[in-house]
């Protein structure tokens, strides 16, 4: 069977959940035994988000195979379990950058290279990428951005193209926002009117419009926006606000939004969906019986996407203990000695993020030693096993200034160093250590005790790494390597076996916890929380 298309564009706000509902669509499909992809287009200019401040677009997500992505991966997977690709990520810069390497190579044989044909085949030839493996029935495509933007137009005639010449095997979902207005007690549908506009003004007719809503929409209101809008009433959906993200697979198949995407691509709708374990879950999110606080130690605490796979890997960890995950923000540049018994002494456990610069350092460096010290369940991601590993040489090992060289190149005691790999390398662009690694667990270890495996693989997004000239003067003192690279002998793990439970990680789990695979790290976390 050859792989059919959908599309999903936004309109009227940003923000509205396309990444959501995009996945919650590819749950319904695969639920109904589908083999489906997410994919997401980013109108934006800089080849990969890898370069942008969280502030900017939130988290940097990373894939097995390396490549830095929009948040919404991390969505596709936690939402299917199926893991995502550099194709599934494409931007306008690497589109840009594709077209002017075919032209530097003389590939279009002296034609005037131009946004017509050539950015638009160079979309489309992204899109059918995934497509063209043959492993697909649905690909879900994403368009960044909202209608009426000058960055996604090319992406939108793309879709408009592809649709032309793709014929009847392809759905594209609008989803718009229906106001409501206080005031007068209304819900508007003018602008989702007017978004559908702007997209019939570039020759795209929507087939399903989504509607967000903080209210239920009557029949009335989805028969007008049906009849302003050319579709099919049936075809005419509301996505109400939720408690949590992941109800809203089940929202959108008692919207029937499943069958109506199937209906459309010639599809047969197979049996139900099998949500049993999707509902499972969704039962432990809601009947928990313990809660805890878990303090999370960052710089980008303002902006809680920027931790956004951390967060949710606390809800899918928090179900599995039957309890539910309190993060208290704790902004790492406002942490100090004198206030940290106030902020920290009744947190459960504390995680320090991941990040990069020196900004907020000593704040980390203070909740760690709290940590430490007041035997508070520790986890440390990537930049927070490192400075769990300057502390312990600070106040443990006595080194004084000890440091990371990416903060004090010239310190006594680089304990945290520039990756051998690392040093002839000036640009910034997808250049750390990235994507999937081999990692081999010391048996009895707290973290060969949470996977339950002897090797394990997690994703990586670093240039500096733990300097294993001091390896065994930190285990003479009581900090273990408990996690190693088989190939390169880089420190992967480093954990405290004196204390409860005190995990550093040079990698990203938090990239890999699904619903129904929570991540066994954040697992036993939670569950040492608890204890
Ligand atoms: N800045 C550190 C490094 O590059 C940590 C990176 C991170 O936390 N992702 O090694």
């Amino acid at each position: 069977m050859s792989t059919k298309y959908v599309f999903v564009t936004g309109g009227v706000a940003s923000s509205l959940g396309k990444g959501i509902i995009a996945s919650s669509l590819a749950k319904l499909l695969q639920a109904r035994g589908y083999k489906v992809a997410n994919q997401k287009l980013d109108p934006y200019i800089n080849i990969d988000p890898g370069t942008l401040n969280p502030y900017e677009h939130g988290e940097c997500y990373v894939t097995d195979d390396g490549a830095e992505t929009d948040l919404d991966l991390g969505h596709y997977e936690r939402f299917t379990g199926c893991p995502t690709s550099q194709a599934n990520n494409i931007t306008t810069g690497r589109i840009y950058q594709n077209v002017i390497t075919k032209e530097r190579r003389g590939d279009y044989l002296g034609k005037t290279v131009q946004i017509v044909p050539h950015i638009t085949d160079e979309i489309k030839r992204n899109i059918k990428l995934l497509g063209n493996q043959g492993e697909y029935d649905v690909v879900i495509t994403e368009i960044g951005g909202t209608v009426g933007d000058i960055e996604s137009l090319p992406f939108i005639e793309a879709v408009r193209q592809l649709r032309w010449e793709l014929g009847e095997k392809s759905v594209l979902i609008h989803l718009t926002l229906v106001p409501y207005l206080h005031a007068s007690g209304e819900l508007k549908t003018k602008p989702t009117q007017h978004s559908v506009k702007a997209l019939l003004e570039i020759g795209v007719q929507p087939d399903i419009i989504v509607l967000r809503t903080e209210h239920d929409l009557n029949t009335e209101i989805r028969r007008k926006v049906a009849l302003f809008c050319n579709v099919a009433p049936k075809a005419v959906m509301q996505s109400i606000d939720v408690d949590t993200i992941y109800e809203v697979p089940i929202k959108m198949r008692e919207e029937k939004l499943d069958e109506i995407v199937l209906e459309q691509l010639g599809l047969p709708l197979n049996s139900d969906p099998d949500l049993d374990n999707w509902k499972k879950f969704l039962y432990k999110l809601k009947n928990y019986s313990k809660e805890v606080r878990i303090g999370l130690v960052g710089k980008y605490v303002e902006l809680h996407d920027a931790y956004k796979s951390i967060v949710e890997s606390f809800i899918h960890a928090g179900a599995v203990n039957d309890c539910k995950v309190n993060i208290e923000w704790i902004h790492s540049e406002e942490l100090n000695k004198e206030n940290a018994p106030a902020k920290l002494k009744d947190l459960h456990g504390i995680l320090v993020a991941p990040g990069f610069g020196h900004r907020g350092i000593s704040g980390k460096l203070t909740a760690i030693e709290y940590a430490r010290t007041h035997n508070i369940p520790f986890l440390g991601i990537c930049l927070g096993m490192q400075m769990a590993v300057i502390e312990f040489a600070r106040n443990v090992l006595k080194m004084e200034g000890a440091d990371s060289t990416e903060m004090a190149a010239k310190t006594a005691y680089p304990v945290i160093d520039l990756m051998a790999s690392q040093h002839d390398i000036t640009d910034k662009g997808g250049t750390m250590r990235l994507g999937a690694y081999k990692c081999k667990l010391k048996e009895g270890s707290k973290a060969y005790e949470a996977y339950g495996q002897k090797e394990i693989q997690e994703r990586h997004r670093h240039r500096y790494e733990f300097n294993s000239k001091y390896r065994e003067e930190f285990e003479n003192a009581g900090m273990l390597t408990t996690g190693i690279n088989p190939e390169s002998g880089l420190t992967e793990i480093v954990e405290i076996p004196a204390h409860k439970w005190f995990v550093g990680v040079q990698f990203h789990p938090e990239y890999k916890s699904t619903v129904i695979k929570p991540h066994p790290l954040f697992v036993a976390f939670i569950k040492a929380c608890l204890s």
